[in-house]
């Protein structure tokens, strides 16, 4: 987005480039045929996305050059951690002590802190994520755009708003043109610099189709493109990452395989898997998770959940809550509990503290408008913004009254901004090397 930083190329070794940042360094790929050593760049999710002029990078550059470092002082005071607090249970303070230290936790020590319920330790676990969070990645935020292109869905997903069980829901499919005037609209007018492409199972769109509608993106707005249209089998994973498709965002929505079989009728959890190590062999980014409150989900679920998202390579974690959907099967099963998604993130950030890039999601934004920041200081460090057209936004309807549904995305972006500055959070999505 438009609040992205502008990095110079200080090195490249074969595909590897090294990006500096007022003198921080980071890594990231490159696949544009012509950069050079002191070129200045934009780059997300590890991959060189575009160019930009020395000139145009100076001028953005001189805005930040004071705010970047008052950003990450104002994320380091927030971060700050101190385990003495003699009111706290010994043993929570003992567990948390451990994960700070980075740490493996057992099984049990994650359960136990699965479990917790008590405000003043929910805080105590929530500032340890934010503090580990800070620690292996500073004070990056990655913002990405997803525009929705199409609800149709063959599938029956039982709580999901667009699944076929809807018969009355309007359908709606954006044409190539207009998907491409979105991704216009986010790159060229918002400065988005990566977007997902997301739809329900729709064989309205060939894969053919979809290759050369990310193909017709990055050729005119470069940005690092991440499809989620489900499972469109190896052929189609193939034909999108030669199109230049670099990300793959699907759930494998919760690693219990009855409870798998039970909300998709007719699916299969291992076949949504081998298509999740699939794309990861085939180099693609992999943003993965599941939903939260599902009917019968227990705790030990939810941390094979976890741990799932984390063998599966996952970039990014997308845990977010089950909300219901009123035309679905799972209509009467009451939502997910805000603190309970929030302590799933906490423990993605204390389980995979190097790695993780966590989201947060809109569904948490729906269920509290809290949710954004408390997240952001529990773990995550990722969110991302709705550029879907806004006459097709309402169909769309996953679950009702989703968050920003009619917020343009000036507003959006105006409200993230604000947000992101006031927790010192940044824009670079690069980790320091
Ligand atoms: N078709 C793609 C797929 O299979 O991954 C992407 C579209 S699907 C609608 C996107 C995500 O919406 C799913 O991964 C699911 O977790 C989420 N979702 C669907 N219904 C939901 C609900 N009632 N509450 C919260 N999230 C929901």
């Amino acid at each position: 987005m438009c609040y992205a930083i502008p990095g110079k190329i200080e090195k490249i070794e074969d595909n590897t480039v090294i990006v500096d940042y007022f003198g921080e360094k980071r890594k990231a790929l490159n696949e544009l045929a012509q950069v050079k050593v002191g070129d200045y760049i934009y780059a997300q999710g590890g991959f060189v996305v575009s160019k930009i002029s020395e000139s145009e990078a100076q001028s953005i550059l001189s805005v930040w050059k004071e705010t970047f470092f008052e950003l990450q002082e104002v994320d380091l005071r927030l971060s700050r951690l101190s385990l003495n607090d003699n009111d706290a249970d010994k043993k929570l303070l003992g567990v948390l002590d451990k994960a700070s230290q980075s740490k493996e936790l057992t099984r049990d020590e994650l359960l136990y802190l699965l479990e917790l319920k008590d405000n003043n330790a929910l805080e105590l676990l929530f500032k340890t994520a934010n503090f580990l969070r800070q620690k292996y990645h500073k004070n990056s935020c990655c913002v990405h755009g997803i525009i929705e292109i199409s609800n149709y869905c063959r599938q029956g997903c039982q709580y999901c708003g667009i699944s076929y069980h809807n018969k009355e829901l309007k359908r709606y499919r954006l044409t190539k043109d207009e998907i491409l005037e979105a991704a216009r609209d986010a790159v060229e007018v918002y400065g988005f610099k990566s977007l997902v492409l997301q739809s329900g199972e729709d064989p309205g769109y060939s894969a053919l189709e979809l290759a050369e509608i990310v193909k017709g993106i990055k050729e005119k707005f470069p940005a690092l493109i991440f499809i989620s249209f489900g499972e469109i089998g190896t052929g189609g994973l193939e034909k999108l990452y030669q199109a230049g498709a670099r990300g793959l965002l699907m759930r494998f929505e919760t690693s219990n395989p009855k409870l798998y079989q039970q909300v998709h009728p007719g699916m299969s959890l291992e076949s949504r898997l081998e298509h999740l190590r699939k794309a990861h062999e085939m180099g693609y980014l992999i943003l993965t998770g599941g939903l939260i409150g599902l009917p019968g989900q227990s705790k030990e679920d939810i941390l094979d959940d976890i741990f799932l998202a984390k063998e599966l390579h996952a970039e990014m974690y997308s845990f977010g809550p089950f909300i219901p959907h009123p035309h679905t099967p799972l209509l009467r099963h009451p939502p997910a509990r805000v603190e309970e998604v929030i302590k799933v993130l906490a423990l993605a950030r204390i389980i995979d503290h190097t790695n993780a890039k966590i989201l947060v999601t809109t569904a948490l934004e729906t269920l509290s408008r809290e949710a954004a920041r408390s997240s952001l200081l529990a773990g995550a460090n990722s969110l991302m913004l709705n550029v879907t057209p806004l006459a097709y936004r309402p169909f769309y309807s996953i679950y009702p009254n989703r968050a920003h549904q009619s917020e343009d995305i000036s507003t959006q972006i105006e409200s993230t901004i604000n947000l992101l500055r006031s927790l010192g959070r940044a824009p670079t999505d690069l980790e320091t090397i």
